[in-house]
């Protein structure tokens, strides 16, 4: 027990748009649509946590906010915030689902507990086995033209790992831009490719195999997150290792996704998984089956994404690197006080007490649609 009660929660809304249209096997994104959640104490320490679903993917903005405004509002309220799991476990008693809003509320208690204990939230889940981590930006937009601009600029930056969004378009478009990429840079360039469910299931085999002349480190996600039997098909029956993104949320999902063997990697993610010490339990569910983990993202601002390096962090056997770019390469806007930590193509874990971001008030202001309190 601490001597720190939680007095006050508030929810921003906030819309920060995009600097280009990312297109995806499951769809456009033009902007980053985010609840932030705000968690104040008796003794003047705030913790910062974000929900940021993709409706086709974690759900939407509106259940997010109401989760955590209507429905956990009443299970933190008077809460010492250094009593994570039993808050974390209750969550999950009176609210199913909604991974997100949770992933915002473990974010913003282990925000707190951090600041009360003078540890980094890596430190504070068990440690760091690493500093950095290798950044990779995704290849999305529908202009191939604008993307090279950008790959150019980021290359300069020192990014060398690129994940092409497959699957939008027609598989000549797909083809044409790994042969340009690989062309341009060689070897010293590391591609992944991710169709976001974009391909049917009864071609999905013969279409991943023609991508791997190309070398891909990994073909994420081929076909829908239901279609499960047949992402363990195409797993086995192709040499590129296949990735489980939208088919895998929770421990639950990874028990039984690597009982059945669908995928050679899982997708981390704080918000499909309801938090950072939930995806530690997926990387370990992982790491029994012999399956490789990597840290992915959803459409975030520096919250979630500061929430997500502090997990790759204390991820033992993390080796293909991360992506947490938006706040840095996407948005128009970072709302961080100070700019994401991304040098030389590596993303800094932070080493100050807590989360180590909060947003900026004025920035926060401009960009915020609504104020639940
Ligand atoms: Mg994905």
């Amino acid at each position: 027990m601490s001597e720190h009660r939680i007095t006050e929660m508030r929810v921003h809304w906030v819309s920060v748009p995009a600097r280009a249209v990312h297109s995806h096997g499951s769809g456009d994104v033009a902007g980053i649509n985010a609840a932030l959640l705000e968690l104040v104490t008796d003794t003047g320490l705030t913790g910062w946590g974000e929900a940021s679903p993709w409706p086709v993917f974690t759900g939407t903005l509106e259940a997010a906010a109401a989760a955590l405004h209507v429905h956990l509002r009443p299970h933190v309220i008077g809460q010492d915030p250094v009593q994570v799991e039993p808050m974390m476990t209750q969550a999950d008693r009176v609210l199913v689902g909604h991974s997100e809003a949770k992933a915002a509320l473990e974010c913003a208690l282990l925000d707190l507990t951090g600041q009360i204990t003078g540890l980094p939230i890596a430190d504070l889940v068990g440690g760091r086995h690493r500093d950095t981590i290798p950044l990779s930006f995704s290849v999305a937009n529908p202009d191939f033209d604008a993307d090279l601009d950008d790959i150019a600029q980021l290359w300069d930056d020192g990014v060398r790992i690129y994940k092409l969004k497959t699957g939008f378009a027609d598989h000549a478009f797909d083809l044409m831009r790994l042969e340009r990429l690989r062309t341009t840079y060689g070897e010293a360039i590391r591609l992944r490719i991710d169709y976001n469910q974009g391909l049917s299931a009864h071609d999905a085999i013969r279409t991943v195999r023609d991508l791997e002349a190309f070398r891909p480190d990994f073909v994420e996600q081929p076909v829908k997150m239901h279609e499960r039997e047949a992402l363990a098909a195409i797993t086995h029956a192709v040499d590129v290792p296949i990735m489980a993104d939208e088919s895998v949320f929770d421990p639950r999902d990874a028990f039984r996704g690597a009982a059945a063997r669908i995928a050679d990697i899982f997708s981390l993610k704080t918000a499909k998984s309801g938090g950072i010490r939930r995806c530690i339990e997926v990387a370990a569910i992982a790491r029994a089956a012999g399956i490789e983990v990597y840290g992915g993202c959803m459409f975030e601002t520096s919250v979630a994404h500061m929430a997500g390096a502090h997990l790759m962090a204390a991820i033992p056997d993390l080796t293909l690197g991360c992506e947490v770019y938006m706040s840095t390469y996407y948005a128009e806007a970072d709302l961080a006080a100070e700019p994401f930590p991304v040098r030389g193509g590596q993303v800094h874990v932070p080493q100050t007490p807590g989360l180590g971001t909060v947003p900026d008030a004025d920035k926060l202001a401009a960009y915020r649609t609504e104020l639940l309190t």
